[in-house]
């Protein structure tokens, strides 16, 4: 075997300032909460000290917001916001490379991923979505008959967004709710996740760079509390949210019977089934891709692997020949494979989860390999002998962990697969076209990807069935979220 030398990407690219304010009515102020650290989750260095937005805060954010709607931006001609996304995508790209390692060292995610996957998507989504802005007549919607206008084909926005996002793509999540949001001519109010705000207050920063009017897009940063007070904030019309399936469920109850429109976009617990026809070594690269992409923090992650009886043994054993030549380590490495785990909390949860996978008796199993001393780190985890009852093959660990199951016939597959509360994603391998098509009638999943896993376009709706939320972001679907429609 040969040994990797290092190849590190310089981090000379970003600067980091020591402290962020909040980005409000096109300016950097400071917030009424008490600020907090982002860390580098692979280090655990201390990145910067961030602000927090108090309720005050979240009331002035929704007022600039509101006044930038009703004075400038509900009333541009869809091609003069055009202007603007297609600025915003251009400046995107220019920053591509500083924007990917500042997303690497604040998430933790390998540089290969967010240089090659995050940035080149997000780069795409506002060039989509400005491709929509001045062709919304034409986007098959009809106004709402309650609109003050009286129906017609011309959609108008909503209002003001009230956006909150995760931190497993920061930048990427941006991107789906502001793109569609502004394309449509909604102001927003956004809410990184705590652990990762440093992306969105470069894109603060873009904003400017653009010339964005001032209040057209505001950025809050705080923790959960920030989040609620924005989502119930009574001036935001429009409530979009991607998280967890608790904290959706909670937010549900907050907008119920308000008015306002809302989009959940939760959890997940894919099934990726294998049948007995499959090219199998493709099959094996789409398993890791499916799971080990960004350490499986990824809602629609292929988190359960089913496996025709027949192959099982085969698959099984190089599916671990594959892990074994994964690499961990720093995600600023061109060669990293799986990075850092997102926060101390998140890695508490994995091992939890992992123990009472074991404790439940299913056979656990990871690669040799060595863990860095300081920062989150899991190895790549497969679980065999995992019955349908097990935790670990029931909930969401948001992880590098598998749980493997075996099926027997094309029915049996469809069954377990839909034996979830979730319905994000699901993956099919066969070489049978009709048997794609089959199973893709019968999965109870929001996306299902065949011959491939984890494949995202801008131009192609993605959300959930049940458990896993409602709405749908990107395509076309993607724009009645953002139009009174
Ligand atoms: P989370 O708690 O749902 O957080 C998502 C966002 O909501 C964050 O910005 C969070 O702020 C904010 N938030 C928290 N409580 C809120 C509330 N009551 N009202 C409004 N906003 C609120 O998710 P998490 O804690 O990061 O992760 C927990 C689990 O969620 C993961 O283990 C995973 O299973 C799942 N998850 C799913 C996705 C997905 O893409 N579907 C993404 C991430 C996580 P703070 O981060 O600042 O607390
Ligand atoms: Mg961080």
């Amino acid at each position: 075997m040969f040994e990797y030398a290092p190849a590190p990407e310089s981090r000379d690219i970003v600067d980091i300032k020591p402290s962020y304010g909040l980005f409000i009515n096109g300016e950097f102020v400071d917030g009424h909460g008490e600020s907090f650290k982002s860390i580098n989750p692979a280090s655990e260095e201390t990145l910067a000290e961030i602000a927090c937005a108090a309720p005050q805060d979240v009331d002035r954010a929704v007022h600039a917001a509101r006044q930038a709607y009703d004075a400038v931006w509900s009333g541009l001609p869809g091609r003069e916001r055009a202007k603007y996304l297609f600025r915003i995508a251009r400046i995107i790209q220019e920053r591509s490379r500083e924007l990917a390692v500042l997303e690497s060292i604040d998430n933790g995610k390998p540089i290969r991923e967010s240089r090659d996957v995050d940035l080149p998507l997000v780069a795409a989504h506002f060039f989509y979505y400005a491709g929509w802005a001045d062709k919304l007549a034409y986007a098959g919607f009809r106004r709402s008959p309650t609109d003050g206008a009286g129906g017609g084909a011309d959609p108008r926005p909503i209002g003001v967004a009230g956006q909150v996002i995760p931190w497993n793509f920061p930048l990427l999540m941006l991107a789906w709710k502001i793109a569609p949001a502004l394309a449509c001519g909604n102001t927003v109010v956004l809410k990184p996740a705590e652990t990762t705000p440093l992306t969105a207050l470069a894109f603060a920063d873009i904003c400017r760079q653009a010339d964005l009017p001032p209040g057209v897009v505001n950025i809050i940063t705080g923790a959960g509390e920030t989040g609620q007070a924005l989502v119930a904030h009574p001036d935001v019309d429009k409530v979009a949210f991607t998280g967890s399936t608790d904290v959706g469920r909670q937010i549900a109850r907050s907008v119920a019977r308000t008015g306002k429109r809302l989009t959940l976009e939760l959890g997940g617990k894919a099934a990726n089934v294998i049948f007995d026809d499959a090219p199998l070594d493709q099959a094996i690269e789409g398993i890791v891709n499916g799971i080990f992409f960004n350490q499986g923090h990824v809602c629609c992650a292929g988190s359960r692997l089913l496996v025709q009886e027949s192959v099982a043994e085969e698959l099984l054993g190089r599916l671990k020949s594959r892990m074994a030549t994964l690499r961990i380590g720093d995600p600023l490495d061109k060669n990293t494979d799986i990075g850092a785990i997102n926060s101390a909390a998140q890695l508490e949860k994995i091992r939890m989860l992992s123990e009472i996978g074991e404790r439940e008796g299913a056979a656990r199993w990871s690669p040799p390999c060595e863990l860095p001393s300081r920062g989150f780190w899991f190895a790549p985890t497969l679980f065999t002998d995992v019955a349908q009852s097990h935790r670990i093959a029931r909930e969401e660990i948001f992880g590098p962990v598998l749980s493997v199951l075996t099926f027997r016939t094309p029915a049996e597959a469809v069954e377990k697969a839909n034996n979830t509360p979730y319905g994000l994603s699901a993956g099919v391998w066969t070489e049978k076209g009709s048997r794609i098509l089959w199973m893709a009638e019968r999965l109870r999943a929001g996306v299902v990807w065949a011959n491939t896993f984890n494949k995202f376009d801008p131009a192609a709706p993605f959300g959930g069935y049940k458990e896993s939320g409602f709405g749908r972001e990107g395509g076309r679907h993607g724009l009645a979220a953002y139009l009174d429609v």
